[in-house]
């Protein structure tokens, strides 16, 4: 079987015309023409127009054949200018049937629309659709664009373990126990993070590596517990190498999967001015729509909302909608429910709502000039504690540029969100890290770490792109007392941070470089180049929703004397819904 070797399906030409080949692909489509039959067989190249005179009355989509026959100019008029072998067909001498096919469970074709679970239960076939081999085509494509630029630049990849020790980045560890240390258990990574700092110590000085990270997360729509990062760590370096390098980096994979230019270098925001412009620390700026605080217009008011707001120590922001006088009442009170769902109060507007008769003229006329608001537009406002106000005039922004079309479709607005917090609030409204604990913090903030912990600045950055994180990272602490005093504000007794970073400590006091990095995630990049919002469109065997393989079955239980081998007891069964 020369089916190697032969030519492709899919790259017929009009220049192949006259040639003899042999092809190799599964029925795509039969169509039987007055004693002629016609079948479009495809490979993972595209799919041609066959020609059979005898045809097999037994051939059905999805078998696999070999045909050998004469590459031939399709007659006037019948060519297909919409597949890229549309001006040719070939027609046929011999074919033989391979393997047969059961009726597949769902067409193999983009349009058809086959319900996710089956997809997913048969992935092996879904695969088999020309859109998902493209998608899998552009990941390797996305791949190979990395390592060249990376090796370009003298970084070497390195494997760092699957079986490790937890390290923290803000989710659950997933636990796999050990057989020869009953009572024990690896972690698998949720990145390589303490993994390529102690590889700085090494003296490697640029490395990458194309990681599987896993994080044992809640069940989330566009989650996956295992994901993969381009993960990078340099030494003797600051923000603007990492910038530089990331942005050519950028550039270099649009061009080249795409052919999209992309301009560098991208815009750098202030997170805090990001929360307050767009209300998110992810803004998508393919439309102008911009937020602006109000309390200085509203300093004196007496309209009670804003005031009791306001003595709270919260904040009022506004938003100005282009034309938005035109919006009914209805669009309105669905505006409300959204900010209501968002744990807001609910949202006001002016002019036309019940705050005009509670502000004044020149309280109107500042609302206005703040927020940009024109004779046709509509200015809605949010009231609350800073957070909530912020995270509702986000989402009423994201709203509003759906419904009135703003999004500059075919844009890509990168940014990079820098400096950043070095701490944030966690839900119990404890002190905690926002990135992760290894974060250098700007020394000149230091200082004052314990009266205003939260105003202390981070060498931190994420990059952004139309309204999606694609990646953060930071400049590392490489000081240990620098070190140990963020674990000790963090609230870790000693002996834990001993334990849990002692490795890391203690390295850093045999010559640690300087060093930072940053982890875009390649899942995401493949999901916008792809133009797909399903991440599971990107990954060749994805979990569901509910973390579930529903091909192979996974989780699973598995043999008891498996468990026993383990010396793993299972006390509860209980699935989660999905
Ligand atoms: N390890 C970090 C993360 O996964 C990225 C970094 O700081 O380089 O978020």
């Amino acid at each position: 079987m020369s089916g190697y070797t032969a030519p492709h399906c899919g790259s017929l030409r009009a220049s192949d015309d006259g040639r003899e080949v042999e092809l190799y692909g599964w029925v795509a489509r039969r169509r039987d023409h007055g004693g002629v039959t016609f079948i479009d067989l495809r490979d993972r190249w595209g799919a041609v127009q066959v020609v059979l005179r005898h045809a097999d009355a037994q051939l059905r989509l999805e078998y696999v054949v070999r045909v050998r026959g004469k590459v031939s100019l399709r007659p006037k008029g019948s060519e297909n200018p919409k597949i890229a072998t549309g001006q040719v067909e070939v027609v046929a001498e011999e074919l033989e049937v391979i393997s047969e096919s059961e009726p597949p469970p769902f067409p193999i074709e983009d349009a058809e629309e086959a319900d996710e679970k089956t997809r997913l239960e048969y992935r092996y076939l879904d695969l088999r659709r020309p859109r998902m081999t493209r998608m899998l085509q552009l990941r390797n494509r996305v791949n190979r664009v990395i390592r060249d630029y990376m090796e370009e630049r003298e970084f070497i990849e390195v494997e760092t373990p699957i079986l490790t020790r937890s390290s923290p980045s803000g989710a659950r560890d997933f636990l796999v126990p050990s057989r020869l240390h009953p009572g024990e258990f690896y972690a698998l990574p949720q990145a390589p993070q303490m993994l390529k700092q102690l590889l700085m110590v090494s003296g490697i000085q640029r490395y990458y590596q194309i990681a599987r990270c896993f994080r044992d997360e809640n069940l989330r729509a566009d989650r996956q517990p295992e994901f993969t990062q381009l993960d990078l760590e340099m030494s003797f370096c600051d923000e603007e190498d990492v910038f530089a390098l990331v942005e050519g980096l950028f550039a270099r994979l649009w061009k080249e999967t795409i052919g999209v230019d992309i301009a560098v270098p991208f815009p750098r925001l202030d997170i805090k001015e990001s929360f307050l412009r767009y209300g998110t620390d992810k803004p998508d700026l393919r439309y102008a729509l911009e937020i602006a605080d109000l309390g200085e217009a509203l300093g004196d008011t007496r309209a009670v909302i804003f005031r009791s707001v306001l003595d709270g120590g919260g904040v009022v922001r506004g938003l100005a909608v282009p034309g938005g006088r035109d919006m009914s009442r209805r669009e309105l009170d669905e505006l409300v429910t959204l900010a209501k769902g968002a744990g807001g109060q609910g949202l006001a507007w002016v002019p036309g709502g019940t705050l005009d008769k509670h502000l004044a003229a020149d309280e109107v006329a500042a609302i206005k000039r703040l927020t940009g608001a024109g004779e046709a537009d509509l200015v809605l406002i949010a009231a609350d504690r800073r957070r909530k106000a912020e995270t509702v005039m986000g989402l009423v922004r994201q709203e509003i540029a759906r419904r009135r079309k703003l999004i500059r479709e075919g844009e890509w607005r990168f940014l990079w969100i820098n400096p950043t917090y070095l701490f944030e609030e966690d839900d119990q409204g404890h002190l905690t890290y926002a990135h992760h604990p290894f974060t250098r913090p700007f020394a000149e903030d230091m200082p004052f770490v314990e009266e205003r912990p939260y105003d202390v600045r981070a060498h931190a950055y994420d990059i952004v792109c139309n309204g999606y994180e694609l990646g953060g990272g930071s400049l590392r602490i490489y000081d240990p007392a620098m070190q140990e005093r963020v674990f000790q504000l963090l609230g870790m007794p000693l002996d834990l941070i001993r334990e849990r970073f002692g490795t890391l400590l203690t390295a850093f006091t045999y010559g640690v470089p300087p060093h930072g990095g940053i982890a875009p995630g390649i899942d995401r990049i493949v999901m916008m180049l792809g133009g797909t919002d399903n991440i599971r469109d990107v990954i060749a065997f994805p979990k569901t929703q509910s973390m579930a393989d529903l091909m192979l079955g996974a989780p699973s239980e598995v043999d008891q004397s498996q468990l026993d081998e383990l010396q793993v007891k299972v006390v509860a069964r209980k699935k989660p819904d999905s």
